[in-house]
């Protein structure tokens, strides 16, 4: 397989990394996941957009101007001959420099990625799936898409030891958001969603579901909701670029409306799946 670094496409055994990698020892950097349907690159512009705004948040520069960067991305694609449904992680760090908190003095990013095949979650976005809640112990800037996932990765661990899809994280009783995922309520037939405030990473998904959301003629509220009001729900379900959309049918141990997944989940997933096409044909 092939690689894209800050110095073009490598072979995957040329990549290597130094015991001093500001990404490894710091976290020192910033990351995107985008979704590839039988090939295809989906909303790679925004992902590319939320990078560089990633990056300008930590001062930190990415290698290739946007352009550029989508020219050599579709490079890698096309040099693994990727056709079938996978995932593009991509990542940038302030490089490799003796180790000191402190900026280094000179600008040496290091940038990797490279595309892993990825089922989709079919069983997950049909029958929906179990979640629990747990506190969100993140810092203030979780609209930053950093490589410091401690306190998610801690989370997510939480919800598999407890046989559960995933972690649906509060601040104060306040749902924020999934430890890799943005969370949704739907209440008399209006969506409600936590605001994309430095709280939350607003996830491409997320704004895509907005988007749907104005299409459909279903109301939407970028309003913050409470771990009381979930048991309250008539459906719930989350979102993120690997699970697309997913009900959410039971929150520890308390069933969500009916227990199935509910009809405007149902219809957000058929929006979803138009919006992709023809790239997610099958
Ligand atoms: N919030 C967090 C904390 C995440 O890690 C993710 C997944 N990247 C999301 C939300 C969903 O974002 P997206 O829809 O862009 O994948």
């Amino acid at each position: 397989p092939y690689v894209l670094t800050e110095r073009g496409v490598l072979r995957y055994e040329q990549v290597t990394y130094p015991m001093e990698e500001r990404g490894l020892q710091f976290g020192d950097g910033v990351y995107e996941v985008v979704r590839l349907y039988n090939g295809t690159y989906i909303w790679l512009e925004e992902h590319l957009d939320r990078l560089y705004r990633s990056a300008a948040a930590i001062r930190l520069s990415v290698p290739f101007a946007p352009e550029e960067l989508a020219a050599r991305l579709e490079e890698l694609r096309r040099l693994n001959d990727v056709h079938e449904d996978a995932i593009l992680y991509l990542q940038v760090t302030r490089g490799s420099f003796p180790r000191a908190h402190a900026f280094p003095a000179e600008n040496r990013p290091n940038l990797y990625a490279y595309i892993e095949p990825m089922a989709r979650k079919r069983n997950e976005m049909t029958r929906g799936v179990r979640v629990i809640v747990t506190k969100d112990v993140r810092w203030e800037y979780c609209y930053i898409k950093s490589l410091n996932l401690l306190p998610n990765v801690l989370a997510k661990q939480e919800a598999v030891e407890r046989g559960a899809f995933e972690a649906i994280l509060h601040r104060d009783g306040i749902v924020t958001e999934g430890s890799s995922s943005n969370i949704f309520l739907v209440k008399a037939g209006t969506v409600y969603t936590h605001p994309a405030t430095e709280r939350i990473l607003n996830g491409i998904v997320r704004t895509k579901v907005k988007q749907f959301c104005g299409e459909l003629g279903i109301p939407f509220m970028e309003e913050a909701f409470s771990v009381h009001d979930l048991a309250q729900a008539d459906e719930l379900f989350l979102t993120s670029t690997t699970s697309s959309i997913i009900p959410i049918i039971q929150v520890d141990d308390t069933t969500i409306g009916s227990g199935q997944p509910g009809a405007v989940t149902q219809s957000l997933q058929a929006a979803y799946q138009t919006a992709t096409q023809p790239a997610a044909r099958n």
